[in-house]
């Protein structure tokens, strides 16, 4: 198939590549369907990502298939097995327990993984109901979108629907499901269940499989060799996510290695938060006392999960392996943290003296309380104007001084640059984003669709698909929240 060829939903064929590895990696299950479910929306980015012609996305087949009570043309739904740490302490029960692998599509040569979440009980439910509420599927729905967007790995979503069935979470709620789609579904724990079971062939079986997908150069290579080949492409990716992260203000939440992916994409969401004001101790998970999982603690516990993974990777390879890949993690990190942030502040050449000037810049930020988002966006806009007002209309007035300071090195760094100022500001605005997934604008959205009002959420849905743009009339999509709107308590029951 080219990449022109669009198909109508009903030809779509499923592959099962993953359930074909056989019972050790889950286990075969059919979807609980939900009752009565209804279509809220299907995203059309991912329809032409899977080759499925735009028009069907009026289909009203969506809500049998999103629901689980239809399936797609050659699925074998299957939930998978893994195990992870969770906040540091190693849990052998898990799996999906909520949501199944649905097959596979191949398009352009790339996999895609259909991922039904909210399907119902599984061998791996535990004690949960296998069920996932409406508010918890748009916050995922919407992460997916707004992280790709800028320009972030991350699994995003087909579609997403609702249905009046009640699910009990704090307070009564309704279940919904999303089709997740991802280039893969495999996650640090995969391998940890296998290497923690003593499954070593089936450890090796998952390597080939992982390998001959994403890294086809060492396809014909020894196992040894290409799980090598895997840890450094885990640990190089997972350091140029969370690099991102850090760029753009995101806090996950729930860095659990079972939330972990295998290709580095930001997954499994849950309590995750975007950074209103500049604070970089921010702990969106009410449940995280310690603040393991805080917003500055990421890049230190992201390499603490790779540690778990190289664990598991040492019936494969000797100890100087294992801490030699993971000693890439570190410098690829600063690298591309750097990186983003000098484009975060359009510099397009580099000199010795940015790291500092960018590390001050988040020392003012955080002592003047200034919204993140809103500072960037509005630097995008900063021609060495004094007063820099819109720029001081954001940090609190004790600060200006300390900002004018700031602003005359940043002065001094541009005049090192060739590009000309429109066109930095130019870059910059296609670099710090008007719009941005906020948890109290995710919270309007989530109130309003409980409500039985989905218009809030396809428009912030729209914004947050192309946040470089100006949007004249949705300001109010873009503001800060009021003080109240701050650390709105967000909670980690999904
Ligand atoms: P999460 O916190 O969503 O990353 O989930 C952690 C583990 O709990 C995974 O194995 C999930 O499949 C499982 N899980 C979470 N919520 C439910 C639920 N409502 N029913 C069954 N299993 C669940
Ligand atoms: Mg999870």
């Amino acid at each position: 198939m080219t990449k022109s060829d669009f198909q109508p939903l009903e030809r779509l064929t499923l592959k099962h590549h993953y359930a074909d590895l056989g019972p050790v990696f889950g286990t075969p299950v059919q979807p609980t369907p939900l009752q009565n479910p209804h279509t809220i929306h299907v995203n059309p980015a991912v329809l032409a990502l899977l080759g499925i012609a735009p028009q069907e996305a009026q289909n009203p087949d969506w809500a049998l298939l999103g629901s689980g009570a239809r399936l797609f043309r050659g699925s074998v739904p299957f939930s998978m097995k893994y195990t992870g740490h969770q906040f540091g302490s190693y849990n052998p029960e898990l799996g999906d327990g909520r949501a199944l692998l649905l097959g596979e599509i191949e398009r352009d040569g790339k996999h895609w993984d259909l991922h039904l979440k909210g399907a119902g009980q599984t061998p791996y439910s535990r004690f949960g109901d296998g069920r996932a509420v409406l508010r918890s599927t748009i916050r995922e729905y919407l992460a997916g979108e707004a992280l790709t967007a800028l320009g972030i790995r991350s699994t995003r979503a087909l579609c997403i629907v609702g249905s009046r069935e009640p699910v009990a979470r704090e307070k009564l709620e309704t279940g919904a499901a999303l089709i997740r789609v991802a280039r893969s579904h495999i996650r640090f724990g995969h391998f940890e269940y296998l290497f923690y079971t003593r499954q070593l062939d089936a450890q090796h079986k998952l390597v080939e499989f992982v390998c001959a997908q994403f890294l086809p150069e060492v396809a014909d290579k020894s196992v040894q060799e290409q799980a090598e080949a895997l840890l450094r492409f885990t640990v190089k990716r997972s350091a140029e996510l969370v690099a991102g992260w850090q760029s753009v203000g995101f806090a996950h939440g729930v860095l659990n290695t079972d939330n972990m992916s295998i290709i580095g994409d930001s997954f499994d969401f849950g309590p995750y938060g975007f950074l209103d004001d500049y604070e970089p101790g921010f702990i969106c998970n009410h449940s995280d006392h310690t603040g393991r999982y805080a917003f500055d603690a990421q890049p230190g516990v992201v390499l603490w999960n790779l540690n778990a993974l190289a664990h598991a990777f040492s019936s494969l390879l000797d100890i100087e392996t294992l801490k030699d890949c993971l000693g890439q993690y570190q410098p690829l990190l600063i690298e591309c943290y750097a990186g983003l942030m000098r484009r975060k502040l359009g510099l397009a050449t580099e000199d010795d003296g940015d790291q500092q000037l960018c590390a001050d810049l988040m020392t003012l930020l955080e002592s003047g309380q200034v919204d993140y988002s809103l500072f960037f966006r509005a630097l995008s806009r900063y021609f060495g104007e004094r007063p820099a007002t819109s720029l001081e209309e954001l940090v609190s007035p004790s600060q200006h001084g300390a900002l004018g300071n700031w602003l005359s090195r940043y002065d001094q760094r541009l005049q090192k640059e060739r590009q000309s100022p429109e066109e930095r500001c130019r870059n910059m605005l296609r670099t710090n984003p008007k719009f941005v997934l906020r948890n109290y604008l995710a919270q309007r959205v989530i109130e309003a669709a409980e409500s039985g009002d989905f218009q809030p959420l396809h428009t912030f849905f729209d914004l947050l698909q192309t946040p470089f743009e100006e949007h004249p009339g949705f300001e109010t999509w873009a503001a800060a929240p009021s003080e109240s709107g701050k650390h709105l308590p967000i909670s980690c029951s999904s």
